[in-house]
């Protein structure tokens, strides 16, 4: 299929999402399974699609994401490009700073942001579909992925984030 959209306004790499990878092959990563333990269906096309991942009912999903309403409500292509970036809400704050110690994958995309400034969206893609590849048998593999599903190889090492969450953060009170 080649509806799926892998780029999205805050810069993260849809196509090494925990969700839309289970989607995709049905190989669910420690977050993919946090999600369906809390009864969200694993559905996604892509951030810049119609089909985004939309959670469950307790703590919601891409579908409420407020930097992607903000970004399609203004019609930008993404955060980069918006007259408005940096806004409030890339500047750091306690909040921010929690997210991304509980949620650490939210850690790429300021290193995306580099990326796609530098070498451009077009080698950003490339360069992410080779990286999200196991180096030994070339098998996609998801934000937490411990081992790869086909060889087993661990993976942990892979990527430039702790490789784990804590999901207490989708339960802790919103300010
Ligand atoms: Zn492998």
């Amino acid at each position: 299929m080649s509806d799926y959209t892998y780029e999205s306004y805050c810069s993260m790499y849809c196509g090494a999402c925990s969700i839309m990878k289970a989607y995709q092959t049905g190989v669910k990563d420690p977050f993919a399974e946090f999600w369906v333990e809390s009864g969200a269906e694993l559905k996604c096309h892509g951030c810049k699609s119609d089909a985004v991942f939309e959670g469950c009912a307790e703590f919601g999903g891409c579908a409420t994401c407020t930097m992607r309403t903000c970004a399609r409500e203004k019609a930008v292509e993404r955060c980069l490009t918006c007259p408005d970036f940096p806004c409030a809400m890339y500047q750091p704050s306690e909040k921010s700073q929690i997210a991304t110690e509980m949620l650490p994958h939210l850690n790429t995309i300021r290193l995306n942001m580099m990326t796609i400034i530098n070498k451009g969206m077009e080698a950003f893609l490339k360069e992410q579909e080779e990286q999200w590849k196991c180096p030994d048998c070339q098998t996609d593999f998801s934000w937490y992925t411990t081992h790869c599903s086909k060889c087993g190889k661990d993976l942990g090492d892979l990527k430039p984030y702790r490789n784990s969450f804590d999901g207490s953060i989708f339960t802790m009170p919103k300010k």
